[in-house]
């Protein structure tokens, strides 16, 4: 199975807790005002960032699968 994050566009608000609490996976545009997902793919070792940066986000705009 497979770790990967998602990011809905759509949800985003711009908070940037994610780029916190997810570091490595997420960065932030400027322009748009919203997050930009940098690595969809989590290794199993990397579970826990990610759950956090699912938590983190105030929109709920991150979700982790396993795929
Ligand atoms: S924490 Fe959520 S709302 Fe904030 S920038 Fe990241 S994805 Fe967007």
């Amino acid at each position: 199975m497979a770790l990967k994050l998602r990011l809905d566009l759509d949800l985003c608000q711009g908070y940037a807790n994610c780029l916190i609490e997810g570091p490595g996976y997420f960065d932030f545009d400027d322009e748009t005002e919203k997050a930009v997902l940098l690595q969809a793919d989590v290794p199993e070792d990397q579970r826990a960032i990610a759950e956090n940066a699912v938590r983190g986000c105030p929109a709920r705009a991150i979700a982790l699968e396993d795929e």
